[in-house]
């Protein structure tokens, strides 16, 4: 039983992915209210060594050892893994052991206004940033960011990474209608993609509860218009859970735990880790199918967001 790598994963993105946690749940430079991990616990911009590099080098060796390869290794986990001061250090083992295995970096980019960080990352195959907001006002709405953060450092950070960076680029935006899919905010957000060149970018919206209430997704209808709208041909809706069981990885075994363990009683995604010693991530990624399939819902209580099994 691994500590900190999770998965493989289905991802439609990345296939089967391996995930890397590089820093514990929930250390994050933003609080972004749609975080389906749960709410920021240490909100930083300082990088460190939160999860020992020696500790993940140990596990990646021996899954190197009795594993077959996954199609990518991601770090990800349930934080912000640039936060980790040791990335580029993990990165660089990867591919002097494993140089055929593509490894891509989820990240919300805020650190990328960091020279030190960008040239970290520079060995990655995708780097799948985050861009939520291209006003100062959204930013701080919709992401909650660290004191020392803001929107124009963010767009800067990345503009700056697409130019020193030859690997690939995926934007990740995330729309939440109340928040930035007006049309000034859109404009913008258009602007600033023409600045950052992405190689594609990807429309996301809610699947499950955020961590403030009231949340609502974007229709399929309202994401074909913002493509529209922006005229662009290099934009996807990636906001489409079910599709996930089609992917080679997806765990029969596995959804059936986690409907079984909430049949029982319902359970926050917390405790469902304790009771599987599954991954957040890996639970976030059952539970959205099994909820887009209307076989579970949420219900907010005091002690989080609580899933119950839904009789049909
Ligand atoms: S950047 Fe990612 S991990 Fe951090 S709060 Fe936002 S969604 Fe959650």
């Amino acid at each position: 039983m691994y500590k900190y790598l999770f998965g493989p994963v289905p991802s439609r993105r990345l296939g089967m992915s391996l995930g890397v946690d590089l820093v514990p749940k929930k250390v994050c430079s933003l609080d972004c209210v749609y975080c389906e991990v749960g709410k920021t616990t240490k909100l930083t911009v300082e990088r460190k060594e939160y999860i020992p590099y020696d500790k993940v080098a140990e596990e990646l060796m021996h899954y190197f050892k009795n594993s077959p390869n996954p199609d990518y290794i991601t770090f990800s986990g349930a934080g912000e893994p640039t936060l980790n001061s040791r990335i580029g250090d993990v990165l660089q083992f990867i591919k002097q052991n494993e140089p055929n295995i593509p490894v891509a970096v989820l990240t919300n980019g805020t650190l990328f206004y960091d020279k030190k960080v960008r040239r970290e990352l520079k060995d990655a195959d995708i780097v799948l940033p985050s861009l939520d907001a291209a006003t100062e006002a959204t930013f701080q709405k919709i992401n909650q960011p660290a004191l020392q953060l803001t929107s124009e450092k963010q767009i800067q950070g990345l503009v700056d990474f697409r130019k020193e960076f030859t690997g690939k680029i995926w934007l990740e935006i995330f729309i939440l209608p109340e928040y930035n899919y007006n049309d000034n905010e859109l404009l913008k957000l258009k602007k600033t993609i023409d600045k950052i060149k992405p190689d594609s970018i990807q429309l996301n919206t809610l699947d499950r509860p955020g961590t403030v209430m009231n949340l609502h997704s974007a229709t399929i209808a309202e994401l074909k218009r913002i493509i529209n709208f922006w005229n662009l041909n290099n934009v996807e809706i990636i906001a489409a859970a079910p599709q996930r069981k089609s992917i080679q990885s997806y765990r029969n075994d596995a959804e059936t735990a986690i409907l079984e363990t909430i049949s029982r009683r319902p359970c926050t995604t917390d405790d469902l880790k304790e009771i599987l010693g599954m991954h957040i991530n890996e639970i976030n990624k059952y539970l959205d199918v099994l909820e887009a399939e209307n076989k579970i819902r949420p219900v907010r209580q005091e002690r989080g967001i609580f899933y119950q099994k839904k009789d049909n």
